[in-house]
């Protein structure tokens, strides 16, 4: 819905917002400016929200070698890196479903190889949900049913700031009495915005359980052992004393829908899908005689809509490479990361269509790399071909895949931008590789 509230200044209602994976769609966002590009948001979102609605596109140009250069000149000079190149890797990949698709289509001509930046903490949780299987809920269920929420090892609001407003002390769910019944307990981190996660008046304060943080497998290993009523002769476990744990475990025994939630991006551990699997066996326990569920919290740079267009195109999840004429899948050997360091890859072409902060792993110095990056980005050694792009949900429309899988969100345009799409500059790159104008 849009209203004209004034000559110049439009306003759009419940905008969805691409700023991370919870993708809130109650923004309110106003256009202003004599060119129609500043946008402002006037109700709703967050200071995420804000630094991407808000941020200037004015003055953005492509460059080769750091010098200003058309579009067109660029488009060519990295269809002529892509030309020279063996093994392309095409990574970031911080885009809309509409930009993902396009990359995939460039690199299964050319035979590259396709990896998200967001892949490590991706995979720890694709790993789990492949080798034994999970039971996970959505963002409306943990809303409108869950009387308990374990954050395990994260806070919620540093991934997603309106977590706590949307999902666990939303003004408005279906059943309104869960605001005040709802239980919330950190493992681990207090909340990193205190207000964020402030309950309502009559809410319960959340408690908190402090425990070693690079040591969550073992926590939910102790809580399991508890669980099924083994005696432990410990008297504490990573940090926390038993009885802290026991308290927990007549939480849980309580509970009529329980869900803990984790942001594997965060897990410390070195092999943080451990911690994952250690956290869904512990629900598929409880699941034997009562109803709780898992919530991986994350899908930032729309991680998980790429995931899902690489799968529904290629039958793999990413981290799949296109150079033997067929899809080829290794979650370690294609890990985009372990590509550029181990110099496997000979060119880089590396998309942030969201947010400037995306930034590539080092490469080695002989490694040429075309960033595909918001306006102002930059990257270290720096870009052979930089081209900016528009942001989708912002300059133009597109498609996010929420947090909880089971939503694509139709993203908007608000305003006319000069700008190309992550589709729009990849197509044009392909054109010409295959001898087009
Ligand atoms: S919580 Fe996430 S989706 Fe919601 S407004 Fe903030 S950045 Fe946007």
């Amino acid at each position: 819905m849009t209203t004209k509230i004034a000559n110049t200044v439009r306003q759009f209602k419940n905008v969805p917002c691409p700023f991370c994976g919870l993708c809130c769609d109650d923004l309110v966002v106003e256009r202003n400016g004599k060119d129609g590009k500043k946008l402002k948001i006037a109700k709703n979102g967050c200071d995420l929200a804000r630094r991407g609605f808000e941020a200037p596109v004015a003055g953005a140009v492509p460059k080769i070698a750091g010098k200003k250069a058309s579009f067109d000149e660029a488009v060519a000079a990295a269809a002529a890196i892509l030309k020279n190149s063996d093994r392309p890797l095409f990574s970031g990949m911080g885009t809309d479903i509409e930009g993902a698709k396009a990359v995939l289509q460039l690199a299964d001509g050319i035979g590259g190889v396709v990896d998200h930046a967001a892949s490590h903490a991706l995979f720890r949780n694709f790993r789990v949900m492949q080798n034994s299987g999970w039971m996970t809920t959505t963002v409306a269920e943990i809303r409108n049913r869950a009387d308990l929420v374990i954050f395990a090892g994260t806070d919620g609001v540093s991934v997603s700031p309106r977590f706590f407003e949307k999902c666990i002390w939303p003004k408005k769910a279906l059943f309104t009495n869960l605001q005040k019944e709802r239980e919330v307990v950190f493992l681990g981190r207090g909340p990193s915005i205190p207000s964020a996660a402030k309950p309502p008046r009559g809410g319960k304060k959340p408690t908190l359980i402090s425990y070693d943080t690079k040591c969550l497998a073992e926590l939910f290993g102790t809580l399991r052992a508890l669980y099924h009523g083994r005696r432990l002769d410990a008297k504490q476990a990573v940090g926390v004393a038993i009885s802290d744990l026991e308290k927990l475990i007549e939480k849980i025994k309580a509970a009529r829908y329980g869900v803990i939630v984790w942001a594997s991006g965060q897990i410390e551990e070195t092999f943080g899908d451990l911690a994952v699997q250690a956290i869904a066996e512990f629900i598929k326990d409880i699941n034997e005689t009562k109803r709780f569920a898992g919530f991986p919290l994350g899908g930032g740079d729309n991680a998980l809509g790429v995931a899902q267009t690489c799968t529904w195109q290629s039958g793999f999840p990413l981290r799949t490479a296109f150079g033997e004429g067929h899809p080829v899948h290794d979650p370690y050997l294609l890990s985009g990361r372990r590509l550029l360091v181990e110099g496997e890859a000979d060119a880089l072409v590396w998309t942030s269509a969201f947010r400037g902060d995306l930034l590539p792993p080092k490469r080695p110095k002989d490694t040429p790399c075309i960033l595909i990056g918001v306006p102002g980005m930059k990257v270290s050694p720096g870009a052979d071909v930089y081209i900016p792009v528009a942001t989708p949900g912002v300059d133009h429309t597109g498609s996010f895949v929420r947090t909880d899988s089971v939503v694509a969100l139709p993203l908007r345009k608000l305003r006319d931008n000069d700008l190309p799409s992550v589709a729009e500059i990849v197509g044009a790159i392909e054109t010409v590789m295959r001898g087009g104008a």
